[in-house]
C-alpha cells in the first residue's frame, strides 16, 4: 500500500507545537511507515506548495502572508488539520485583539522599556502587512480536523494523525479537565480567593481541588484532551486545550462559564477581591488560549 503524502506548516506561531510533533517520540515510527512528510518548511527550505493527502498547520492568522500560505495548503492538501490552540481558537497571540495595530507597534517600537527609537520607525515596509485582528485559521479557510492545545500533548497528536492515516474518525472524549483531575472536590463555597503567584505553596492542599482552596482554575470549562497533566503537578489549569464543546457557529465563551460558576461558588467573596485573584486582567486569566474564538472576543470586534 502506498504510504499517505502529508505537508505541515507554520504561520503565526511560537513554534512550540511543530516541536511538539517531535515529542510523540517512538511513535513517530509508526506514523512514518504510513507517511511520507513531502513538504515541511520548519525541517528543510521550501517555496513551493505540494499536494498532499494530508496538511497540518500550526499557528492562526495575524498577516497576510499567513492568509495567502493557508490558502495554497488548502488547495493543494486533502484533509486539513489544525494543530495547537492558535490554529483552532487565535491561542494567546490573540489576546493582541484587546489593542489595536497601532496600540501595539507604538508600544513595542516606541514606549517600550529598554527601546531608544528616538525617529519613532517602524518596521513596516518589506514585512507581510498585518491583519486587523488575530484570528483562527478557519477563519480563512475550511479546517477538516482540530487539534487543540499550547501545545497539544504529544499523545493527542500522535492518536490524531494515526486515526487520519489508518482513515478512523478523531473520536475524542467530551469531557473537561475537572473528569480527569484527581483532586478532591466536596462542594463547598469559596469564601476567599487568592492570587496564584503570590501564596501558592503557603498553605496548599496538595490533594484538594485548586478552585474549592481559592485558586482560580478554568478546568471546569476547558477541554480535558490533556489527562489534567497541570493539575496533576500543582498547577491550576489554564485552559490551553480551549473551551469544552467548541462550535464555532453557536459560538463559545468559557470566560461567560467561568463567572458564572465562580458567582455560584465564591458568591460570599467581595468583587474586588476576585478580579484582584486574577491580577486585574480577568480577560488574559479567562480567555488566554482563545479570545477571538469566543463570544466576547467577537463582540468587541463587531463593536469596532
Ligand atoms: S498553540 Fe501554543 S505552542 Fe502552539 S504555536 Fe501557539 S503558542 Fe506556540
Ligand atoms: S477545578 Fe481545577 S483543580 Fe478543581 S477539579 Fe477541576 S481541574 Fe481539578
Ligand atoms: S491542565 Fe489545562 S493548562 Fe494544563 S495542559 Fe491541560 S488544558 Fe492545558
Amino acid at each position: 500500500m502506498s504510504k499517505a503524502r502529508v505537508a505541515t506548516e507554520w504561520l503565526m506561531v511560537c513554534s512550540g507545537c511543530h516541536i511538539s510533533l517531535l515529542d510523540i517520540h517512538e511513535a513517530i515510527l509508526d506514523v512514518l511507515a504510513k507517511a511520507d512528510i513531502v513538504r515541511s518548511p520548519v525541517l528543510a527550505d521550501v517555496k513551493e506548495f505540494v499536494p498532499a493527502d494530508v496538511g497540518i498547520i500550526t499557528g492562526g492568522i495575524r498577516n497576510e502572508h499567513n492568509i495567502h500560505v493557508a490558502k495554497e495548503m488548502r488547495k493543494n492538501c486533502k484533509i486539513i488539520v489544525a494543530l495547537g490552540s492558535c490554529a483552532c481558537f487565535g491561542g494567546t497571540p490573540g489576546l493582541a485583539n484587546m489593542y489595536t495595530n497601532e496600540d501595539i507597534f507604538k508600544t513595542v517600537y516606541t514606549d517600550c522599556m529598554g527601546v531608544d527609537n528616538p525617529l519613532g520607525r517602524e518596521p513596516r515596509d518589506d514585512v507581510p502587512p498585518l491583519t486587523e485582528k488575530v484570528t483562527p485559521l478557519s477563519s480563512v479557510i475550511d479546517v477538516d480536523v482540530i487539534v487543540p492545545g499550547c501545545p497539544p500533548v504529544p499523545e493527542l497528536i500522535a492518536t490524531g494523525v494515526m486515526s487520519l492515516l489508518e482513515g478512523k474518525p478523531l473520536d475524542l472524549p467530551n469531557q473537561s479537565v475537572c473528569e480527569p483531575c484527581p483532586r478532591e472536590k466536596d462542594h463547598t463555597k469559596i469564601t476567599e480567593l487568592k492570587r496564584w503567584y503570590r501564596s501558592a505553596g503557603e498553605e496548599l492542599d496538595p490533594d484538594r481541588c485548586f478552585l474549592e482552596q481559592g485558586y482560580v482554575c478554568v478546568g471546569p470549562v476547558t477541554w480535558g484532551l490533556c489527562d489534567a497533566r497541570c493539575t496533576k503537578v500543582g498547577v491550576p489549569c489554564r485552559g490551553c486545550h480551549g473551551p469544552l464543546n467548541p462550535d464555532p457557529e453557536k459560538g463559545t465563551d468559557p470566560g461567560q462559564d467561568t463567572t458564572s460558576f465562580l458567582g455560584t461558588l465564591a458568591s460570599q467573596v467581595p468583587m474586588e477581591e476576585v478580579l484582584e485573584a486574577m491580577g486585574n486582567d480577568p480577560i488574559s486569566i479567562l480567555y488566554q488560549h482563545q479570545y477571538p474564538y469566543s463570544n466576547l472576543g467577537k463582540l468587541k470586534e463587531r463593536k469596532e
